[in-house]
């Protein structure tokens, strides 16, 4: 299966649909997820066209990682999180939903996850958390 360009993350890239925006440079972008699986869910994607972590180039991956890095200690510091988990699904068989790579950054414990895109999630003000979560960056 090639990239599809019309799969929501690469719309959002293309400023063709909002996000709540956590932080930017010109290869990577973090916004608030709109089905949160716990306060404070962030995702972060590269802007390299990429479908799974397999169609990545190492050169992107190491800096999708960095990133990751960075926007879960500000996740963790805006929401006072003792813990932050990473998830990050290949292919529909794994439970992906969006075709585009992304880490999830979700605060908490795997014992009070959410549903995985679940619209019966319930978002807090996801602009709020975002710009909390951007002056946590460093
Ligand atoms: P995955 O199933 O790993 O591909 O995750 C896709 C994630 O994207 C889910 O957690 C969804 O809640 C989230 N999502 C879907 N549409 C949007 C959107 N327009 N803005 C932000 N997050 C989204």
């Amino acid at each position: 299966m090639s990239y599809d360009s019309q799969n929501i993350f690469a719309k959002i890239l293309r400023a063709e649909n909002p996000c709540n925006k956590v932080y930017e440079d010109d290869a990577t972008l973090a916004f608030m997820d709109i089905m949160p699986q716990a306060p404070g869910h962030t995702i972060v994607i590269p802007k390299e066209p990429a479908m799974t972590l397999f169609d990545l180039s190492g050169a992107g991956a190491a800096n999708l990682i960095q990133v990751v890095q960075r926007v879960a200690a500000a996740v963790k510091q805006a929401m006072q999180a003792e813990g932050i988990m990473l998830m990050q699904l290949n292919g529909a068989a794994a439970g992906q939903t969006v075709d585009h790579i992304h880490f999830h950054i979700i605060p908490g414990s795997m014992h009070n996850l959410g549903k995985h895109a679940s619209s019966g999630n319930v978002a807090d003000d996801l602009a709020a958390l975002a710009e909390k979560i951007s002056a946590c960056l460093t």
